[in-house]
C-alpha cells in the first residue's frame, strides 16, 4: 500500500509556516507499518487542489490531507474533494451542536460560514475533533482512501492518533500483520533530553523506526520494524534497544507499555519491601497514584497529608522552630522535608518512607518560587536523602512531576539493590 500526504495551505508555500504536520503524520504512519511515498504541498486554490488529488490518486492508495477544513472561504479541501467525487455534503449534527453551544457560551453570534466546519461528505465517516471545531472526514471511493485532517497541529495530532489510524486499522486499510514493535519507557528524563540522547539514531534510522513521545508525565520511545520474519525483526529491535540501553539504561524502566507506579509496586512486592509517605503540596497524590495499582496493599502501609504547619507539627512532630519565626527555614525547606520523613518513618516503620513539601503554585508562598519542591527519602539503615527540585508547569503538572520524581528515585534504589544482590 502506498500513502501520500497532502498538506493544503498557501502559508506553507510562502514559507510562513513549516510543514511539521507532514513529518508527524509520516512518523505515525511508519509506526503502524504504512509506507509514505510522497509529500505534497498545495496552496488554497481549488483548481490546483483538484490537480493534486488527480495525480495522487493515480499513484497512491491512501491520501492523507491536512489543512483547509476551517470556516473561511480559503478552506477548500472538503468542497473540492466532494465535487470531484460527485458527492454532496451534509452537516454532522453533534459537531453542529457543539459549535452552537460554544458560540452561545461565549456570547458570540455564529456566522453561517462556521457551519462549514461541521461538513461531512456523503458516505464519509466523521473523525471527531477533540481540541477544535472542524470535524475530519474519512471515506473510500474507487479503491482510494481519503483522510481529511485539520491544519492546526494540536487538532491534527489527536485526530490522527485517536481517530484516523484506528479507523484505518479497523477497516484493514492498514495491514499490521508484518509489523513488529517495541515500547521502551523512561523516567527521570524529559522528552527533549531523550530525543537529544538519541538524535543520531533517530536521524540515521533505516529499517527500524524510532519515535519519542511524551504522555502524561511519562516519556516513551516506540520502535517498529517491518518484516516477514519474526526472528529477524526481533533481532533488529534487540540491537536498537541495546544501543539505547547503553545510553539511557539508568532511565529505561520497562520494555513494554507499563506505567512507572506499576513497575515500582511490582518490584517492591518482589523484594517484600514496604512504603509510606508524608505529603504536603501533593495533597495525597503520591498515595493515590500508588494505591491505584492493584496489589499495592502489600507494599503501601499508608501516609499522612499534612498540609498546614500545625498538622506537620502535630502528626509528624516537625519542630515549631523549623516552621515559624523570622529566621525559620519554613515549611518548604530541606530541613522540614527531612523532619517530615523522619516523623513519618517513626510512625510507619516501613522500609522506605518519602516526604514531599513544595510550592505547586500558581501563587508563591513563604516568598519561595512556584515549582520549588523538596523531596526526602528515608530507607531503613541508611541516611535520609533530601533533594531540591525546581519544576516547571502548572499546579497539576508540578504535583505530578513531583510524584514521578520520587517514584523514579525509588525505582533507581531498587535497581541498585538488584545489582548488589547479584554480586
Ligand atoms: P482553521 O480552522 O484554523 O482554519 P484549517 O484546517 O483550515 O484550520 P489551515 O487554515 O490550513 O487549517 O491552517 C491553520 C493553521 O494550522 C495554520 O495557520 C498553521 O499554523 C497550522 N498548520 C496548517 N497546516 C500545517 C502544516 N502542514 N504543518 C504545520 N502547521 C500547519
Ligand atoms: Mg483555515
Amino acid at each position: 500500500m502506498k500513502a501520500e500526504i497532502i498538506a493544503v495551505g498557501t502559508e506553507l508555500l510562502l514559507g510562513q509556516i513549516v510543514n511539521t504536520n507532514a513529518q508527524y503524520i509520516s512518523q505515525q504512519l511508519a509506526l503502524v507499518g504504512v509506507d509514505v511515498f510522497y509529500h505534497t504541498v498545495v496552496g488554497d486554490n481549488a483548481k490546483r487542489i483538484q490537480q493534486t488529488i488527480e495525480t495522487a490518486r493515480d499513484r497512491s492508495d491512501l491520501l492523507i490531507f491536512t489543512g483547509g477544513l476551517g470556516p473561511t472561504m480559503d478552506d477548500l479541501t472538503k468542497d473540492v474533494l466532494a465535487e470531484m467525487l460527485g458527492r454532496k455534503m451534509t452537516y454532522d449534527e453533534p459537531a453542529m451542536a457543539k459549535m452552537t453551544e460554544m458560540f452561545a457560551g461565549r456570547g458570540i453570534h455564529m456566522v453561517e460560514s462556521n457551519k462549514r466546519q461541521a461538513h461531512v461528505i456523503d458516505g464519509a465517516d466523521v473523525l471527531q475533533n477533540s481540541t477544535g471545531l472542524a470535524v475530519g472526514n474519512v471515506l473510500q471511493h474507487n479503491g482510494t482512501t481519503y483522510v481529511l485532517l485539520p491544519g492546526p497541529p494540536r487538532e491534527m495530532k489527536p485526530m490522527l492518533d485517536n481517530e484516523a489510524i484506528p479507523w484505518l486499522q479497523r477497516r484493514q486499510v492498514i495491514d499490521q500483520s508484518s509489523l513488529y514493535t517495541r515500547m521502551l519507557k523512561f523516567a527521570g528524563i524529559g522528552e527533549s533530553g531523550l530525543e537529544n540522547a538519541l538524535l543520531d539514531l533517530i536521524e540515521q534510522q533505516t529499517d527500524t523506526t524510532i519515535a519519542t513521545y511524551a504522555k502524561e508525565g511519562e516519556v516513551l520511545v516506540r520502535l517498529a520494524v517491518k518484516g516477514t520474519d519474526r526472528t529477524e525483526a526481533e533481532l533488529k529491535l534487540d540491537q536498537v534497544e541495546r544501543e539505547i540501553r547503553t545510553r539511557l539504561g539508568l532511565h529505561l524502566y520497562a520494555t513494554e507499555d507499563l506505567p512507572l507506579p506499576e513497575v515500582l509496586v511490582k518490584q517492591l512486592t518482589q523484594y517484600g519491601l514496604t512504603l509510606s509517605a508524608a505529603e504536603s503540596c501533593t495533597g495525597g497524590m503520591f498515595a493515590d497514584t500508588i494505591t491505584a495499582i492493584p496489589g499495592s496493599s502489600h507494599v503501601f502501609a499508608g501516609g499522612a497529608v499534612t498540609y498546614s504547619n500545625e498538622m506537620k507539627e502535630r502528626i509528624l512532630g516537625v519542630p515549631h522552630e523549623l516552621l515559624e519565626g523570622e529566621h525559620a527555614p519554613g515549611a518548604v525547606s530541606e530541613q522540614t522535608a527531612k523532619a517530615m520523613v523522619e516523623g513519618m518513618q517513626d510512625i510507619a516503620d516501613t522500609d522506605f518512607t518519602v516526604a514531599i513539601t513544595g510550592v505547586a503554585g500558581p501563587d508563591h508562598s513563604e516568598r519561595k518560587p512556584v515549582g520549588l519542591v523538596y523531596i526526602a527519602i528515608a530507607e531503613k539503615g541508611k541516611e535520609v536523602v533530601v533533594e531540591e527540585l525546581r519544576l516547571n508547569g502548572d499546579r497539576e503538572g508540578i504535583r505530578r512531576r513531583t510524584v514521578y520524581a520520587i517514584m523514579y528515585r525509588l525505582w533507581r534504589r531498587l535497581q541498585e539493590r538488584s545489582v548488589h544482590n547479584a554480586m
